[in-house]
């Protein structure tokens, strides 16, 4: 073998042979865009198209009588009937209901995710034939309990999802591969330790790697879960509206249907600007032509803040990962709101290398979740699977119980964030009383010692421990986060040979039941 074929063997290796095996997709459930990836007979990721013929489907949807309608339509709908518009359900996972009322009724965000995936998935079969599998990817920030929403939405939407994926693990994975096939000499073998900054259209994520040949290690991530490239468009949408209510006394945020209209020309101003130094925003209002000049100097001005913010994160991960800014080989952005001039100049300066864009912004995390998928179907066959991903958990997992001294409820954290993963961390809890029969253990994610400040992910409560146990019997609960960052919990009675029943009793997430019903009302009412 000479040098040249040296540089992309490992790929070929875990991924030969997969095309002869069923086919499964990589989806970026995105929050203001999505995108659908799968390897083609050579293995190169491509980005499938919508039923528009467009590569990117916006991730809303609405109802048209009875039909759901998702992506382009529902987008075009917000200026006409922005109150009957599902925009950007991904940020209200992990609450109870949708923020809005959408045809009488506020549904679940996973389900309104659902309706999403379904439509993907439909575009996708249009053009590939019969599908079960895919990879779905997750903002690396993402709880526990959004995880479990979007595999639900996935499940909801008639898909197997063989994983979940952290999106920028998705970027670095799909950098991965096309180094290896871009650096002929074999650099892929020198360790290289990348910063993936992802600032998409409802998220942030900073993550830094390490990847050495087929090994992707995970050192450490953080991140916002409600921030993004909506919240630059806010700062132009505040600042028409101030303009409007100087000139004639009108508050756009009284008017929803108007706002959601403007948000619409806004976001486009905000694309403008980051090609052009002075775009302008116009419209019709109250029989009046309206026309506010914006400049890029200003925009960033009054954005500066979002911008700083983003960065504060990337100092502390790196902080997190143990290394300084000069260690890093890449950085790496990926998201479409890393287009904004001002993200580069600032990575630029602070990192003192010039930010990566090989790839596509929009479409690297699907086509990362693609090589996922490919991985995890060769994975089956003997002899492949030298690609490798290691992962951390973005939040620290832990225990509620009672400080003894002030009686008050306290986090005692039993997984730290950052750990690598898989990991499985025991507490050892004890019965208050003989004969107990039952103990409730509230879990939490979150670094606070305040059980407040974190989230709830639910309480498991361990039935049916044997009779007649004395008081103070140690009940051992061993919660393992996978891989993905999903949790399982087992529960053991030092002594006792059976494993005990237990169950997690979720917050704001769906039983099974409910989700049976969603699946079929999804599969009958989607386009
Ligand atoms: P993603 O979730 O990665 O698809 O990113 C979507 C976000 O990127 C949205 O907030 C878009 O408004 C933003 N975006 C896309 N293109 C541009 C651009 N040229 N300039 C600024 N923001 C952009």
């Amino acid at each position: 073998m000479d040098v040249a074929e040296t540089g992309c063997h490992w790929f070929v290796c875990v991924l030969g042979m997969m095309c002869a095996m069923e086919s499964a997709v990589g989806i970026d459930l995105g929050t203001t865009y999505s995108a659908v990836a799968i390897l083609d007979q050579n293995n190169d990721p491509r980005t499938l198209l919508n039923s528009a013929g467009e590569p990117l489907t916006p991730s809303m949807m609405c109802f048209e009588g009875p039909r759901v309608v998702v992506g382009r339509g529902a987008a075009k709908a917000i200026s006409t009937q922005y109150e009957n518009v599902a925009d950007c359900p991904k940020r209200d996972l992990g609450e109870r209901v949708f923020r809005k009322v959408i045809n009488g009724r506020q549904y679940p965000p996973e389900v309104l995710q659902a309706w999403i995936l379904r439509k993907l998935w439909r575009d996708a079969q249009r053009q590939i034939g019969p599908l079960t599998k895919a990879v779905i990817t997750v903002p690396a920030y993402f709880d526990e309990v959004r995880r479990k929403a979007t595999m639900d939405a996935g499940w909801m939407a008639g898909i197997d999802v063989l994983d979940i994926i952290n999106e920028p693990t998705a970027a670095a994975l799909a950098f991965g591969i096309q180094q290896g096939r871009l650096f002929e000499i074999g650099q892929t073998n020198v360790p290289r330790r990348i910063l993936v900054y992802d600032l998409g259209g409802g998220t942030f994520d900073v993550t830094v790697m390490e990847i050495d040949g087929g090994q992707y290690r995970t050192l450490a991530t953080d991140g916002d879960m409600r921030l993004g490239g909506w919240d630059w468009d806010q700062r132009i949408v505040a600042l028409v509206a101030d303009e409007l209510v100087r000139r004639i006394g009108f508050d756009p945020f009284e008017d929803q249907q108007f706002s959601g209209n403007l948000w619409l020309k806004c976001e486009q101003a905000k694309r403008e600007l980051s090609i052009k130094a002075r775009t302008a925003i116009s419209f019709d209002l109250k029989g009046k032509s309206f026309h506010i000049e914006l400049s890029r100097e200003e925009f960033e001005t009054r954005t500066r803040d979002l911008l700083d913010r983003t960065m504060f994160t990337v100092e502390q991960t790196l902080q997190e990962a143990g290394l300084e800014m000069d260690q890093l080989d890449v950085v790496l952005m990926v998201g479409g709101s890393t287009r904004m001039p001002s993200v580069v100049r600032r990575l630029r300066s602070i990192s003192g290398k010039e930010p990566t864009r090989s790839l596509s912004p929009d479409e690297a995390v699907a086509h990362g979740a693609a090589i996922r998928a490919g991985m995890i179907l060769s994975s089956h066959v003997p002899g492949q699977g030298s690609l490798n991903v290691k992962n951390v958990n973005s939040h620290s997992l832990g225990v509620v119980g009672m400080d003894p001294d002030n009686k008050q409820h306290r986090n005692g954290i039993v997984i730290p964030r950052n750990t690598s993963l898989p990991v499985v961390a025991k507490r050892t809890f004890f019965t208050s009383k003989p004969n107990q029969r039952s103990i409730k253990v509230s879990i939490v994610e979150g670094e606070s010692a305040n059980p407040a400040d974190c989230s709830l992910l639910g309480k498991c409560s361990i039935e049916s421990i044997p009779r007649d146990l004395p008081v103070r019997t140690p009940i051992e609960v061993s919660f393992r986060y996978e891989e993905n960052g999903r949790l399982k919990v087992s529960v053991q009675v030092k002594g006792v040979d059976s494993r005990l029943t237990h169950q997690l009793h979720r917050e704001n997430t769906l039983t099974q039941e409910q989700m049976e019903g969603w699946r079929d009302f999804i599969d009958q009412s989607c386009e």
